[in-house]
């Protein structure tokens, strides 16, 4: 379970982003945070992404409050060895709050 906040882009933000090249996911505009439960900071949902990118746009917000921002940000650089000896990777952005969400956890 992620941390429970979500909020919505604007219809011309969520077509903006969709319309994007090599465009990754179809851009909903109900936006829920990909963060874990009690992360520090601002909430945090990833609105698109490109084919081969090291990079995402990221929405951030507050509780409370109107608004939010959309930043290009690196993913995150810390990875996972798993008893495998593969690596698993952060689906976050560099730097963000809580735990990491390495991509072979979901579910
Ligand atoms: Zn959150
Ligand atoms: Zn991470």
């Amino acid at each position: 379970m992620g941390c429970p906040a979500s909020t919505v882009l604007t219809e011309t933000d969520s077509a903006r982003y969709a319309a994007l090249p090599n465009s990754v996911y179809e851009t909903s505009e109900e936006q829920w945070c990909a963060l874990s439960p009690g992360h520090d900071g601002e909430h945090a949902a990833e609105v698109q992404s490109a084919v081969f990118s090291d990079r995402s746009y990221w929405m951030f917000w507050n509780d409370g409050e109107p608004g939010y921002r959309i930043l290009l940000l690196p993913n995150c650089p810390v990875t996972c060895r798993r008893a495998d000896h593969t690596t698993a990777l952060c689906l976050l952005y560099a730097g963000h709050g809580g735990a990491h969400d390495w991509i072979d956890q979901k579910g």
